[in-house]
Order: C-alpha cells, then structure tokens, then sequence
C-alpha cells in the first residue's frame, strides 16, 4: 500500500489545500483493486434508493455566526479537511481489510503504515516533530470517522494519539519529548501500560513496583500488566509503576519504556469485538530503564494517569459514535432497500419511529462528545463532561448496533454483512478507559460531591 507521506505534516500552513489532493492516487488504485462489498439486500435492488445521510456534524466552517458564539457543529478549516481526508481512508485503505482483519484476529500492518503515513498518528504532535499540530477536536474527529468503519483501527490510533503521545507532550521532559515523538509520529506504535490483573478499576492498587538504582542513574521495573491495546505491535510504551506502596498511589510513577529493553509481550486474548486490536498481556522482568526515562515527577504517575483519562474518555466516546453511526448508516441503507409487503421495509412508521429514535440518540451522543473536546481545549474543566460523554456514547452504540441488527433482520445478523461485527465492538465501551460503573461514580461525584462533602466518597 503507497500512500502519500506527511499528509498533514505542517496542515496549518497547507489549510486551503483541497482533501482530494491529500490521499495518494496509489492508495485509491489499491482501493479499487479491493473494493468494499457493498451490502446488498436479499432482492439485489439496486443502491439507487439508498438513504443518503445528512450528518450535520459535516458542516463547514464558513457558517458563521453573527453574535461571535458558534455551534457545536462548526469546525476549522483543518479539522474539515482532516475529516474528509479520514473518511476516505478508512473507506478506501480500511473498509477492503476490515471483515478479514475481524476473522484473523489480527491488525494489517499494511494498516498501521498507511495510518503513520497520513499523519493520523500525530495529530495533536507538534510540526517540529513530525506531527500534524492540530487540534483534540481533530483527532476526536479522526477517531470517530475510523470508527465508522472499523472500530478496531480507531482504537489503535485513538490509544496512541490520545493517551500515549499526549502523555509524553504534556508531561516528559524536553529531552524525552525530542527523543520519542518524532519515533512516535514517524512509524513506532505505542501501548499505554496500566491495568493488571488484580488492578482494573482500582488501578492505583498495581503490583509493577519501580526501583531506583543506588547510584540514581536508572530505574528497575518488575511486573506484569494486562489488557494492553496494541501490545503485539508496539515498539514504545508508557508504564505506571509502585516505588513505594507506603506512599500509596503517591507512589506511582510513570516511565517511557522502549521494547527493545526487554519488555516481553505474552498472552494475546481472544476477545468478543475489537477482535483486530490486540489485547496482551505485557511482562517487565528487571527491566532497566535510564532515570531520564522517568516522565514528569517521581510519585505523580497518579496524576498524570488520572488527567489523561479523562482526554482518552472523550476519545472513546469518538470511537463509540462512529460505530453507532456506522452501524446506522449500513442498517438503514439496508431497509431503504430491502422490500416487504411491496414496499422497503424503511417505509414502514414503525421502522421509520425506532430509526429517527437512534438518529437523535447518536446526535446527542455526538454533541455531548465534541462539548467534551471542546471544553478541553478551552482549558476549561471538562472531566464530568468526557465521563458523561464516554458513558452515554457507549450506552448508545450498544441500542444503535442492536437495533442496526434487528432493522436488517436476518442479514443483520449474518457475519458477511458486517453489521453484527459493530454490536460485538459496542460492548467495549462500557468497560475500558473506565467502566460504566466507574463513570456514574465520577459523575456523581463532580456533579452532587459537594452535597456530601463532609462525607467519605470512595
Ligand atoms: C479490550 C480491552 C482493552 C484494554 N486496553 C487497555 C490498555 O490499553 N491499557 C490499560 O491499562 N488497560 C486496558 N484495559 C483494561 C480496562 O481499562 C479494564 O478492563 C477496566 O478498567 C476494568 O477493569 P477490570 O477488567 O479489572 O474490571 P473490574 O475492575 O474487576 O470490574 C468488574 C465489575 O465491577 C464493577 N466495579 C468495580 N469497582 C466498582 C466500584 N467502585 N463501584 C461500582 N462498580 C465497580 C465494574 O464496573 C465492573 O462491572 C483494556 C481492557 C480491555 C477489555
């Protein structure tokens, strides 16, 4: 797969350039030599009915308004054309990948490459390094559109721009940042190393210790960590580890952490969705790692776990929309297609009803998500918003995957058609980066906290 490198490599300066000219011509002659099956309803009516959808998160950023306060809907230039530009990957270089990609189990990292090559893998990466310095809304944007089609390659770019790079452009040293980010935003996928066994929601309560050496030049870390997305393909990652289980989660710190220092990647699980996106079990055995790899302050790796799940929440409520969009859109093709009783199915009020219901579910999802980024940006506090956000996303692409099944009836649920692919990949928004559980108790706390402030709340 050739694609044009360093798409959105300096895309501030290059924001009049048109998103046709941005997605090489070799990667849509690849395309069309592995052209997306469309779903085809069991008459084989032609798609000349097929519904066309108007997202109105599509709108562009001419649409001014004349008090100064905008929409939700209006977006930069960049963040136009970055849109487009991921919409048209993940049609033409994705979608061709996406059911084999499911049944394999496995990531193409033909995928991967074309992903580090378009720029999608340092959106927010500043210019000096390779990145494309561009907004969090854009890489929200970006993950959403992936996510339409393959839920799976959204999580690997959302894991790596939204918690990885993020973690090491806000927080590492200067030094780190020369050293990793351009690796990062170049060709080198990163992993994001929290959760254990015995520690999934209360992630604080980790085994991996940390230990610094006598003379102060480097660190030891020991552990084992589980559920790492992108493990089996990932040359960097970011590690939280225990020096000192007295302190508590004042303990923590957080390291850049190269594989090459013999981190070893064991058990790969079989999952129910995301089934592309490898999930593995990661073993740090005496690891040394160089002091200068400690990223931020020793005993604030707390912190910074903390901070930047609330920015990775937003980037799977991302996720979570474009799959429940994704699914909407194939399902209703589907009913404008398919013909019962001499008419499509589409036709029916009672279909009509249940579609315009997940139609405005998705659209609140959708806003609720880029207020969230939105207010992140601002640098306004926005961590009930991303877990209000990441809840309610999820909870929707779980109606709108199930209903996208029940609307294409039996083809709905046959794996050809791929639309049963997207409920299986819906059930992972209720659990990482934060159970449901575990949003409702941030919410509770950030919103009605203080009612109960002289009151424990765990
Ligand atoms: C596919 C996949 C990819 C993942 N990727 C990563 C990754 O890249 N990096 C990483 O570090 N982790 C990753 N995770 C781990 C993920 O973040 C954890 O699975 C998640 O935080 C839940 O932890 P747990 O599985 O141990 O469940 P548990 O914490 O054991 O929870 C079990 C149940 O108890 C509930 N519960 C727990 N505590 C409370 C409470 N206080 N109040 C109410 N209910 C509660 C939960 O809501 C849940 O329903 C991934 C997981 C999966 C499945």
């Amino acid at each position: 797969m050739s694609v044009q490198a360093s798409s959105f490599r300096g895309l501030r300066a290059a924001a009049r350039v048109t998103s046709a000219s941005v997605l090489a011509p070799a990667s849509r002659a690849v395309a069309a030599a592995t052209a997306p099956r469309v779903l085809a309803p069991c008459t084989g009516a032609s798609s000349s009915r097929a519904a066309a959808f108007s997202s109105s998160a599509l709108a562009r950023s001419e649409f001014e308004s004349p008090f100064g306060v905008n929409s939700l809907q209006k977006f930069s230039d960049e963040e136009s054309m970055i849109r487009d530009t991921a919409a048209r990957f993940a049609q033409e270089v994705v979608a061709p990948r996406t059911e084999s990609m499911d049944e394999n189990e496995k990531m193409d990292p033909e995928i991967i490459k074309a992903l580090f090559e378009n720029g999608f893998m340092g959106v927010e990466a500043s210019a000096d390094h390779g990145g494309a310095d561009l907004s969090f809304t854009s890489a929200i944007i970006v993950i959403e559109e992936l996510a339409k089609v393959d839920p799976s390659v959204s999580v690997l770019c959302d894991v790596h721009n939204t918690l990885v790079s993020t973690v090491l452009r806000k927080y590492a040293s200067e030094a780190l940042r020369n050293k990793y980010m351009p690796q990062l935003c170049e060709g080198t996928l990163g992993s994001f190393c929290l959760s254990e066994p015995a520690s999934g929601s209360d992630a604080f309560a980790m085994k991996t210790s940390c230990k610094k050496s006598a003379d102060g030049k480097s660190w030891v870390i020991n552990g084992s960590k589980m559920w790492i997305t992108n493990s089996a393909e990932a040359e960097f990652f970011i590690v939280f580890a225990q020096g000192d289980p007295s302190k508590g989660y004042k303990g923590i710190s957080a390291f850049a952490v190269e594989k090459s220092m013999g981190v070893e990647i064991a058990k790969k699980e079989r999952k129910l969705g995301i089934r592309a996106s490898s999930t593995c079990t990661v073993n740090f055995d005496e690891i040394t790692v160089p002091a200068e790899n400690l990223i931020g302050e020793e005993g604030k790796g707390y912190k910074i776990a903390i901070e930047i799940l609330n920015e990775g929440r937003v980037g799977i409520a991302a996720q979570m929309i474009g799959l429940a969009q994704g699914a909407f859109e194939k399902s209703v093709r589907y009913a404008a297609e398919r013909n019962q009783f001499g008419k499509p199915v589409a036709s029916f009020q009672g279909m009509q009803f249940q579609i315009a219901q997940i139609a405005t579910e998705i659209e609140a999802a959708r806003l609720m998500t880029y207020n969230a980024a939105r207010l992140k940006e601002e640098g306004r506090p926005f961590a009930k918003e991303a877990a209000m956000a990441k809840l309610f996303s999820s909870q929707v692409a779980q109606r709108a995957a199930g209903s996208a099944i029940e609307w294409a009836g039996g083809q709905g649920f046959t794996r050809e058609q791929g639309i049963e692919k997207y409920w299986r990949d819906s059930k992972i928004g209720a659990i990482y980066e934060g159970t449901s559980n575990i949003q409702l108790r941030e919410i509770f706390k950030r919103e009605c906290g203080t009612l109960l402030s002289n009151r424990s709340l765990d």
